[in-house]
């Protein structure tokens, strides 16, 4: 038993106050383990061993068994029981407060306690402990897990070669950081809310807690929410870490507000479930069309890699083409699988394989098709090309291949615009240029004419002809089988 404010040690200590600094202290500001702490008599100095609860004697108020007077344990005097040391008075504590313990060792214990039994958890917690190492643990653990799963699918992209390497499943794409900075953000917000929402009808209910209990119960149980930070599955997993959450918090809000466990599942519940709920509703709503237009949530929030421009730099960019075999065809790349017919859709569109036509063979059948007739079937379709536009379309992009035979490299030249092909989509919306340098712009379709001018005169200087409104550029009406 140490002063709060300067550690001197209060045993032995008859005043109730610090010898050292003159802070007011009674012992029911400590706990202690049990049958540790001796607590004697102010009047006589008979001992008692505190067996009962936090290590206090039990009851607290009792008639002296020696001189007969009554006394309260906060009137006693205090020592360490014979043989026992200083430190072995200290009650079992929360894992993450164990201070010398390396933390990994602290956070592992808490984090499975948390899981496997929230309510013990809560009870090792101090009650004066302030919300301060619980909003550390959380947020320590939120951007660590974050961090952690987004090395993870590195190295798996890079250990399993897959396609992309590093950047499968869109983790380390500028658009993966940016959810997953997104989902950090969504899930402070979300925790600050429910600790109010908590908070507010415990003490409507009439149970007695601070504030600091509240936090306590919902941050050092959150770990499981972190399922929302895995790449491509976390929108789809993520309510089950949230489930596995709000039942931790329920267990913890039984034991710390003293609360029945269906009051606990109701207070605790009200504010995921209402998220929930409006999820299911804005979800419901975007897929019905009926906000958001055709860049609908799906197209934002649940495809891994939703600027599909960036990923056709590498076979277009890097070193697999050489300028003097440039293929006046986008679809020669998929003879030898460089591309593949999927990657001529853009996430979000209403694009399908079966809808875009080359040489009268749609997508969907081309990839059955074998080597040899794939090279035939890309041989018609080139032949069709249009020879007085220097760009073509193959579902939603359109290709200016000639940029790449250029002997010097011009930045600023267009090489692919995503521009969703508009027999099947409505217009509006986006558009992203990918640049000769590899670098991609994105404008709003109003944007597009002055741009378009402006990549003409560059054109024009560098000797290529000027490109139609990539946007009006028809796929049926250049490639197809019907132009
Ligand atoms: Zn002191
Ligand atoms: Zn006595």
């Amino acid at each position: 038993m140490r002063c709060k404010e300067c550690q001197h040690s209060l045993w032995k200590v008859t005043a109730r106050q610090c010898p050292a600094c003159d802070r007011a202290f009674k012992p029911s500001d400590y706990r202690f383990r049990p049958e540790t702490v001796r607590f004697c008599c102010p009047h006589c100095s008979q001992g008692y061993i505190g067996r009962g609860a936090d290590g206090f004697p039990d009851p607290r108020r009792f008639a002296c068994a020696f001189c007969g007077k009554p006394i309260d344990a906060d009137e006693m005097v205090l020592e360490p029981a014979e043989g026992i040391e200083d430190h072995q008075t200290e009650p079992d504590a929360i894992p993450w407060i164990e201070e010398h313990r390396p933390w990994s060792a602290r956070w592992a214990r808490t984090a499975w306690l948390a899981l496997a039994n929230p309510s013990r958890l809560i009870e090792l917690t101090p009650r004066d402990l302030p919300a301060r190492p619980a909003v550390v643990f959380m947020l320590g653990t939120q951007g660590l897990l974050a961090a952690g799963l987004v090395a993870l699918v590195f190295a798996l992209g890079v250990v399993l070669s897959l396609p992309g390497g590093a950047t499968a499943f869109g983790a380390l794409t500028g658009q993966g950081l940016l959810r997953l900075v997104l989902t950090l953000a969504g899930t402070m917000l979300f925790t600050g809310v429910w600790i109010a929402v908590i908070h507010a009808t415990a003490r409507r209910n009439g149970h007695e807690a601070s504030l600091a209990q509240t936090v306590h119960a919902v941050c050092f149980t959150s770990t499981p929410h972190a399922l929302w930070y895995l790449p491509v599955l976390g929108p789809f997993v993520g309510w089950i870490g949230t489930l596995v959450w709000v039942r931790s918090v329920v267990g913890a809000l039984a034991a710390t507000h003293t609360m029945p466990t269906k009051a606990a599942w109701r207070t605790a519940g009200e504010w995921p479930a209402a998220c929930l709920l409006l999820t299911i509703v804005v979800w419901g709503a975007s897929s019905a069309g009926l906000i958001g237009g055709h860049r609908s949530s799906e197209a934002l929030w649940f495809v891994s890699d939703a600027q599909s421009v960036s990923r056709l730099e590498k076979p277009l960019l890097g070193s697999a083409i050489h300028r003097d075999r440039v293929p006046t065809y986008i679809g020669e790349l998929m003879i030898d699988g460089r591309l593949k017919p999927g990657q001529f859709l853009a996430p979000g569109s209403h694009t399908t394989l079966a809808g875009i036509e080359i040489a009268g063979i749609t997508l969907e059948q081309f990839e059955q098709l074998a080597p040899a007739r794939r090279l035939a079937v890309v041989q018609q379709a080139a032949g069709q090309l249009s020879p007085n536009t220097p760009s073509h379309r193959l579902g939603d992009f359109v290709f200016v291949l000639d940029v790449l035979a250029l002997e010097v490299e011009t930045p600023g030249l267009w090489v692919v615009i995503e521009a969703w092909d508009p027999g099947l989509n409505e217009t509006g919306g986006l558009v992203h240029v990918l640049h000769a340098d590899g670098s991609v712009r994105s404008m709003q379709g109003s944007a597009m004419p002055p741009a378009l001018d402006e990549q003409n005169t560059l054109r024009l200087r560098v000797g290529l002809p000027t490109l139609p409104d990539p946007r009006s550029l028809r796929h049926d009406l250049v490639a197809g089988g019907e132009g």
